[in-house]
């Protein structure tokens, strides 16, 4: 199936209808409403597919664009007993255990979204959908339209997973942690601990996760192409290898999409008290790190701990996001305590934090993160230098991206050197008095500003 040629004039483009359907976790869905943003932005007729505990995240999200977007509300259910009723989002999950047998669950919403896709006035041009939305491919050739997938991954993070699975060299005898060299791309080495269990695991093949994934990937794969939450100089060889094969989707860089909105301004709600928190730091001529962690990581309390024990430790000024649920695990009383102790150094912020936003403030110069690929992008756009700590899915490989190929940050490293290790008090504090005062957070920030000024 071929797209038409798109006549980008205002009036050519009027014709043009496109559906997103993000899925729905917050990772996924705020790039494909920056990309509704750029469509928009171009005449273009966007409908985005969600479920009614979704719908007022992305209404808000796009209400400052100038021309609306079509919002579809389509009913979810899933049918996993652990989950409770009414959960619609990944990052509202008790556990991320959860997450696959949540994302198998979309499939309910396929006979509603068929039903819904025949009676849209204007027929779609193409759609774009998630790739954990893997029967929507069947939705798209039913309506003869093209269906393009995005993963929200680095084109870095696709190629390392095809190239482990075309060259088999995870299955070989190196325990978890040590260094395997990548015949892909011989100035690169990664180790089995950057990969999922089931990438060189037979028991972990098992699960519904490797069921789930190789159904997603694999349908993805039939699919009419890629969009990519990057850009082309940023990962050049990684790009052109995932559009090395002849026959497979092409993939096309649309990033970096945060760009579609101003970094500085968010536009929505009143202006966050944490900002002016931020602003009096610059006044003071005194350098933040920003610690957050995305929307889903699963943090035990034992790490929150340590986490904020090594931020005392660390003598540095920062901005802490702690999500609700992380909250309420440390409880409020000892997050007061918290805040006591380190007084005007630090500031704890619960809840959502306008993240873009922060990272575009003037004092911001460190970022330490779980490394999520939007959290990535965010990083290079705002020119911020970043201490790598990847905790599930591909963050890992964006660590190894970070600090290995855009040097732009420095590792966390956990207390028995393993990948997805804990992390002691000395480690945190040590990471970001690297980041911040030392030579090789120095030479990652200079590298951090060149990418953005490039
Ligand atoms: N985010 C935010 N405020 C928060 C938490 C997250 O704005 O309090 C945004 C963040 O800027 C990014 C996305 O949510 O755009 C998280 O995506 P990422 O890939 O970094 O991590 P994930 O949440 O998928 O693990």
């Amino acid at each position: 199936m071929k797209m038409e040629q798109v006549d980008s004039s205002p009036a050519g483009n009027r014709h043009h209808h496109v559906l997103l359907f993000p899925f729905m976790s917050k990772g996924h869905t705020i790039p494909l409403l920056h990309l509704a943003r750029l469509l928009l932005r171009r005449h273009i007729t966007v409908t985005v597919v969600t479920t009614p505990a979704n719908r007022p995240f992305i209404s808000q999200s796009l209400s400052s664009t100038a021309s609306a977007a079509n919002i579809l509300t389509l009913p979810f259910s899933h049918n996993v007993p652990q989950i409770p009723a009414g959960t619609e989002s990944s990052d509202a999950l008790p556990s991320m255990s959860l997450f696959y047998p949540f994302a198998s669950s979309t499939v309910l919403m396929q006979p509603a979204f068929d039903a819904a896709i025949e009676t849209l006035n204007l027929r779609p041009t193409f759609m774009v959908s998630d790739g954990f939305l893997w029967w929507t491919l069947e939705s798209a050739n039913r309506i003869r339209i093209p269906r393009l997938v995005s993963f929200g991954m680095s084109a870095h993070a696709m190629s390392l997973g095809r190239a482990v699975g075309e060259t088999g060299i995870l299955w070989g005898p190196e325990s978890p942690e040590e260094l395997i060299a990548m015949p892909q791309f011989p100035w690169m080495k990664v180790s089995k601990s950057d990969f999922e269990p089931f990438f060189y695991d037979r028991e972990a093949q098992q699960g519904v996760d490797f069921e789930f994934v190789m159904l997603a990937f694999g349908v993805a794969a039939q699919s009419h192409g890629f969009v990519l939450n990057t850009f082309y100089e940023l990962e050049k060889a990684f790009v052109d290898y995932v559009n090395s094969s002849k026959n497979g989707p092409t993939s096309w860089c649309v990033g970096p999409l945060c760009l579609a909105e101003p970094m500085e301004e968010d536009v929505s709600g009143p202006r966050p008290e944490y900002m002016d928190w931020l602003d009096r730091k610059y006044v003071e001529g005194k350098s933040v790190l920003f610690v957050a962690f995305g929307s889903q990581a699963d943090i035990s309390l034992e790490q929150l701990n340590e986490i904020a024990t090594g931020l005392e430790d660390s003598g540095a000024n920062f901005l802490w996001v702690l999500r609700e649920k992380e909250a309420g695990l440390l409880g409020q009383e000892e997050v007061t305590r918290f805040e006591e102790r380190v007084e005007e150094r630090g500031k704890v912020v619960k809840g959502w934090a306008r993240q873009r936003e922060i990272l575009g403030h003037k004092s911001v110069k460190g970022f330490m993160s779980h490394c999520g690929w939007n959290s990535v992008m965010e990083s290079v756009c705002a020119g911020v230098a970043v201490a790598a700590w990847p905790m599930s899915a591909e963050q890992p490989m964006n660590a190894r991206m970070v600090v290995e190929e855009m040097k732009v940050g420095v590792r966390v490293e956990t207390c028995d050197g393993s990948v997805r290790g804990f992390v002691k008090r000395d480690g945190v504090a040590k990471a970001v008095k690297e980041l911040m005062e030392g030579e090789r957070g120095r030479k990652a920030a200079e590298r951090a500003a060149e990418k953005l000024a490039s």
